[in-house]
């Protein structure tokens, strides 16, 4: 099996205090995670519904879900009743939907919204200028099952360093806007979602909070 104890306190040493570590077992086994946490690791990301319905089933209780990935709105309901944040969240659409679901649970549900700063056409997340508007709109405000705790972004996939710090720059710069604007009395908005293995270093640079590493911790993935 890969060495993800040695990994996981390799990655950990590098984190300064104030940055929490999303372990991404995407694609990984049962017995990586079950590594992790015996090292006292709680807090794990996954990006299908399915995968993770079946590993929530089957991992300790007090693990700490978060779903990093693209959600549809008619998955929103699996996931409800046990997730702990959801982080990619890119739409009211989306955002009415888990308020709804978390409701049905009797639950509150944390949530991140997801930026498109990189400069890949493909990915998703609101704009700056959608972002804004959603905020600006206030209907969140109404929502008594959801928690906006903070942004989160994905840089672009390229080796310029400067590129992967200029967008994470943008996302911090644009966090310190909003927090001001709409969450200055809010002590839970205070999360910046940045940084993966590769670029994880930069992300604690410009302010990130909780880092989302997968390969680094578990290796390559295999799909
Ligand atoms: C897979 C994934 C990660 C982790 O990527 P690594 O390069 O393996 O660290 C982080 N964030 C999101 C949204 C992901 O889908």
């Amino acid at each position: 099996m890969y060495d993800v104890k040695s990994h996981l306190h390799e990655v950990l040493s590098q984190l300064p205090q104030g940055v929490r570590l999303v372990a991404i077992s995407k694609y990984h086994p049962n017995e990586y995670i079950e590594a992790a946490y015996a090292e006292g690791q709680r807090i794990f990301g996954e990006s299908h519904e399915q995968e993770l319905r079946q590993k929530h089933t089957s991992l300790p209780q007090d693990i700490e879900w978060h779903f990093i990935g693209h959600l549809q709105t008619n998955k929103v309901k699996y996931i409800a009743p046990y997730v702990t944040m959801i982080e990619a969240v890119d739409s009211l659409k989306l955002l009415r939907e888990i308020n709804k679901q978390a409701e049905r649970c009797n639950r509150v549900i944390k949530v991140l919204l997801e930026l498109h700063i990189a400069e890949e056409a493909t990915k998703y997340g609101l704009t700056l200028d959608a972002c804004r508007e959603l905020l600006e709109a206030g209907e969140w405000r109404q929502m008594q099952h959801i928690q906006i705790c903070g942004l989160m972004m994905m840089a672009s996939f390229v080796d310029d360093q400067e590129q992967i710090r200029r967008e994470m720059l943008t996302a911090r710069d644009f966090y310190d806007e909003v927090k001001a604007r709409y969450f200055a009395d809010d002590a839970a908005f205070c999360e910046r979602s940045w940084g993966m293995s590769d670029d994880y270093r930069i992300a604690i640079e410009t302010g990130s909070t909780m880092v989302r590493i997968g390969t680094a911790i578990f290796g390559p993935r295999v799909y």
